[in-house]
């Protein structure tokens, strides 16, 4: 049911609940509140973020103090796109629309038996649904917060992704700010100001769905292939200034998963390599000790 009129700050109403639980479906959060129906800071922030994201509202403006008629109408649309995409994910091949830019200038290929693992990132940014806008990132897979799967280099190819992992892995980027450590936002990486602040994601059911179909689809193709994927990796235990790539909820929902699932090894309690930093307490609780 669409929008009247605008809702002002401080309304009761069954439709600003309708509008959190879509927000909420959308990853955006709620932590204090959630979907109570009233129409207070908390959700007007979350709203606006995502005014940002959909280009309705210019990043360094302030908070809206109303929400209005077309930007109710947007989040129902979104919500009605994610529920449309949700079941069945979406895949788009962009390998032959870009000029592979971010491939290895040394190595540009790897065989198939030397491919061995997956490195999961977060993009710590908001690339969006549209695929093209993926074309300049150098990763083989890109997975929206809508769920879509957007493949950008072929599984042999060996892209600048993750530094000295780079040789034998193939690489997912899942798009959104995570903190480093769920619930302590302290550890989300943020941008030099004038940027806006920004408070931490979640991880929506059809994005995690989808990088975990994602993983699977690597490891038969690399299987079809006469290779086989025998690790996991996040970009962190390859670079220090990843620290917070892909950050626990990533990790625990689809790096612990994948393990679980197919008997993948992280390279265990203190392996990292390069500059890297080994896999904390605070995101894999067998790893007693390990600091952030
Ligand atoms: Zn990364």
């Amino acid at each position: 049911m669409p929008l009247s009129s605008a809702l002002k700050k401080g309304s009761q109403d069954p439709y600003v609940k309708t509008i959190q639980q879509h927000l909420l479906a959308l990853g955006y959060v709620l932590p204090r509140f959630g979907a109570d129906g009233a129409l207070g800071d908390e959700t007007l922030r979350a709203y606006g973020e995502f005014l940002v994201l959909e280009k309705m509202q210019a990043p360094t403006d302030e908070q809206p103090k109303s929400i209005s008629v077309a930007g109710a109408a947007a989040v129902e649309r979104a919500f009605a796109a994610l529920a449309a995409v949700a079941p069945v994910g979406k895949f788009f091949d962009e390998r032959n629309k870009h000029p592979h830019d971010g491939r290895s200038k040394s190595q540009p290929n790897m065989k198939w038996k030397d491919v061995k693992a997956i490195v999961l990132h977060q993009t710590a940014s908001q690339l969006g649904e549209k695929p093209e806008r993926w074309h300049s990132v150098p990763i083989h897979f890109g997975i929206s917060r809508l769920g879509k799967t957007i493949q950008l280099y072929d599984l042999t190819e060996v892209c600048n992704h993750a530094g000295a992992f780079n040789r034998w892995t193939i690489g997912i980027e899942i798009d959104g700010w995570f903190s480093g450590i769920d619930g302590q936002p302290n550890t989300l990486w943020q941008p030099k100001p004038p940027a806006p602040k920004r408070t931490p994601m979640t991880l929506p059911a059809a994005q995690m769905d989808a990088a975990r179909a994602c993983v699977k689809l690597i490891i038969d193709t690399v299987a079809a292939n006469g290779g086989k994927i025998t690790h996991i990796h996040p970009h962190r235990q390859s670079s220090k200034d990843r620290q917070s790539d892909p950050g626990s909820l990533i990790w625990q929902q689809v790096g612990i998963w994948a393990q679980d699932e197919f008997g993948l090894s992280d390279g265990g309690k203190t392996y990292s390599i390069d500059t890297g930093r080994p896999i904390p307490q605070a995101w894999d609780p067998r790893y007693t000790g390990n600091k952030y």
